[in-house]
C-alpha cells in the first residue's frame, strides 16, 4: 500500500506529529509514504494554511532523519512537499524547491484570485460565480500550474467539486484538454481519497477525468491527503479500483523527483 500525500501538525490545520503518522502508517500496512506538508505561503496569506517559513528547514530535516532511521523498515518514508500554484511567483518557488532534496513536489490549486475556494469558512464566495465559469477558470489555472514545469504531480485535480458546486453534466471536453496538458507537461495525476471525506463524497478526480488522463498516457499516483494519523491509507483500495476501471495497470512513486512504476 502506497500513500503519497500525507500532512502533519506543522501545517497548522492537521493533527499528529510526524512520528505518530509513521506509526499509524506502519499499523495500516502502508509500505511507502510521502510526507507532503504545505509549503509556506508568501506574506499576506492567512496563517493556518501552511507551515511558517522558519519551519521548512525543520520539516525537511525531521522527515530526512526519520527516513534514514527507518531505512529497510516499512513504511519507506519520502520527503515531499505540497506547493500552491500562485501565478507570478514561479521564480520564488523554483528557489525554495531547489533548496531541499525533495522526492516529490505536489502542485495544488487552492486559490482563485486569492480566494481559498476549498476553505469551508469561505463558501460564500461561490455566490460570485456561475458554475461553468468557475470550473473553466479553475481548470485553466490547473493547466497553467501543470505547464509551469514546477510540479511532479497535480494533487486533487478536480478539487473545485469539493462543495458540490458542479455543472449538471461532466465537462468531458474540458477534461480532455486538461489531460492533454498534463501529458505535454509530463506531470502525473493524483488519485486522492480525500474527496471521500468531503461534501462531494467522491474520489478526486472523477472516473471520467481519470479515463481522459489514461487516454493521454498520463501517469498516476495515489494519496489519502491525511491530516490525522488515522487517515493514512484512507480507503486507498477504492483508489486502486478506480484506477483499474480507468484502464491503469500501474501507478508511479517519485523518488528524487523521478517516477518509478509500481504494479497496481
Ligand atoms: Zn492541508
Ligand atoms: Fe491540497
Ligand atoms: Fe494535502
Ligand atoms: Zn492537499
Amino acid at each position: 500500500m502506497i500513500d503519497c500525500h500525507v500532512h502533519t501538525d506543522r501545517c497548522g490545520h492537521a493533527e499528529g506529529s510526524l512520528d505518530e503518522f509513521v506509526s499509524a502508517a506502519a499499523r495500516a500496512g502502508v509500505t511507502t509514504m510521502a510526507f507532503t506538508d504545505h509549503l509556506p505561503l508568501p506574506e499576506g496569506y492567512p496563517e493556518g494554511y501552511s507551515m511558517t517559513a522558519s519551519e521548512l528547514p525543520l520539516y525537511a530535516a525531521e522527515v530526512l532523519r526519520v527516513a534514514r532511521e527507518r531505512a529497510g523498515d516499512p513504511p519507506e518514508v519520502l520527503l515531499g512537499i505540497e506547493a500552491d500554484w500562485l501565478p507570478g511567483r514561479e521564480a520564488e518557488l523554483i528557489g525554495v524547491l531547489g533548496a531541499y532534496p525533495f522526492d516529490v513536489v505536489l502542485g495544488s490549486v487552492h486559490f482563485i484570485d486569492e480566494w481559498a475556494f476549498d476553505d469551508p469558512e469561505l463558501t460564500d464566495g461561490y455566490a460570485h460565480w456561475d458554475v461553468t465559469g468557475l470550473w473553466e477558470r479553475y481548470f485553466a489555472d490547473v493547466v497553467m500550474a501543470a505547464s509551469s514545469g514546477l510540479f511532479d504531480v497535480m494533487a486533487h485535480p478536480d478539487l473545485v467539486k469539493k462543495f458540490c458546486f458542479r455543472p449538471e453534466t461532466e465537462p468531458l471536453d474540458l477534461y480532455a484538454e486538461v489531460a492533454q496538458a498534463f501529458a505535454r507537461a509530463d506531470v502525473a495525476v493524483e488519485v486522492s481519497t480525500a474527496g471521500l471525506r468531503k461534501p462531494c463524497a467522491e474520489i478526486y478526480p472523477s472516473l471520467a477525468f481519470l479515463k481522459a488522463c489514461r487516454a493521454q498516457g498520463v501517469a498516476a499516483t495515489v494519496g489519502s491527503d491525511a491530516h490525522r494519523p488515522d487517515e493514512v491509507g484512507f480507503r486507498l483500495g477504492e483508489a486502486r479500483e478506480m484506477l483499474r476501471a480507468a484502464g491503469y495497470e500501474s501507478i508511479v512513486v517519485y523518488r528524487g523527483r523521478r517516477p518509478e512504476e509500481h504494479a497496481l
